[in-house]
């Protein structure tokens, strides 16, 4: 049995000689067939020179490396595009995700399972912010969607080759991972465990990049947001019927108008924020479909050994 390791890195030179050993020795524990494909997403750092070097003297190690910066989610695609193991995990490449725990997941693979994913069960070192609003989404995604994405969980999971041939029939733009790997079903579990804070470095995760990748979770797996701005054109529609049969009846039954600006501008405002909200959503949807229709490549590879 093979297993193939796939950690994306983006300026993570500082960690990666002990991600390097460590991956090793946790690979090692389950197989001495083994590859650790390190997907270089563009970094600006020395990392692409010292992965280059790890792999001169290691014929396990492969590496891809990209034109540019693509993104976390199209550097673990690059890696899943090229392994050839029959077990393949995705890790990320800063250490928070201990390789340790890959041994775990594989002893519940050995029990039959075809995706193992790692759950949180606590997070190190991270905002509380991020902690609040990752708990606020993955809860509020597990809620509008049909496809059972688990709760608290990142990339960090174990699957069988066959999920990967399932996944790369889906080349999706804007992707979300975990999703896709719950979409495409299977046994799946999962075992828990406390993520570490960043070893160096810091996360390149900006609130505004993790708002996208929420909105790309969200606009992949439901279109429930679409139907919203329905039901609430119907509830304004309603409730602005209402208030029209009122004002005939004051002015032509009472002979009585109501005095202006005020009632108006709420109107005036409440009528513009609920329709710029619908386009809002609406375009969403819609950046994301011109997005796949101009079928660019999701990533461009400048130098491998793979
Ligand atoms: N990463 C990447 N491309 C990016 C951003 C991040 O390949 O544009 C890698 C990064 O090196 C790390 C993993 O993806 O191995 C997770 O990134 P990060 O730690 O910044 O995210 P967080 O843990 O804060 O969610
Ligand atoms: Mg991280």
């Amino acid at each position: 049995m093979k297993i193939s390791i796939v950690a994306p890195i983006y300026n993570e030179s500082a960690i990666l000689p002990e991600l390097y050993s460590r991956l090793k020795s946790a690979s090692l524990n389950i197989s001495s067939d083994y590859e650790l494909l390190f997907v270089n997403d563009g970094s600006k750092d020395e990392s692409l020179s010292i992965i280059k070097r790890i792999a001169k003297e290691d014929n396990n190690v492969k590496f891809i490396s990209f034109s540019r910066n693509f993104g976390h989610q199209n550097a673990i695609t690059a890696g899943i595009d090229n392994v050839t193991g029959d077990v393949i995990v995705i890790i990320d490449g800063d250490l928070q995700d201990p390789p340790e725990l890959i041994s775990e997941l594989f002893n519940k693979y050995l029990e039959g399972y075809k995706v193992v994913y790692a759950k949180r069960k606590s997070r190190k070192g991270e905002t509380f912010s991020k902690k609040l609003t990752a708990k606020v989404f993955y809860r509020l995604l597990a809620k509008i969607t049909s496809v059972n994405i688990p709760v608290d969980t990142g990339d960090f999971r174990l699957i069988d080759k066959v999920v990967v041939e399932q996944l790369k029939n889906m080349p999706e733009y804007n992707k979300f991972i975990r999703g896709q790997i719950a979409w495409i079903g299977f046994s799946q579990t999962y075992v828990e465990y406390s993520r570490d804070e960043r070893k160096s470095g810091k996360t390149a995760f900006t609130f505004r990049k993790m708002f996208k990748f929420a909105i790309d979770g969200i606009t992949s797996f439901s279109n429930l947001p679409l139907k919203v701005a329905t039901y609430m054109g119907f509830l304004v529609s309603g409730f602005a019927f209402l208030i029209i049969l009122y004002a005939l009846y004051s002015k032509f039954i009472l002979d009585r108008v109501i005095s202006g600006w005020t009632s108006l501008i709420i109107s005036t405002m409440f009528i513009g924020g609920v329709q710029l909200l619908t386009i809002g959503i609406i375009g969403e949807y819609i950046s994301r479909i011109n997005d796949e229709v101009k079928k660019r490549p999701q990533y461009i590879v400048e130098e491998t050994n793979v």
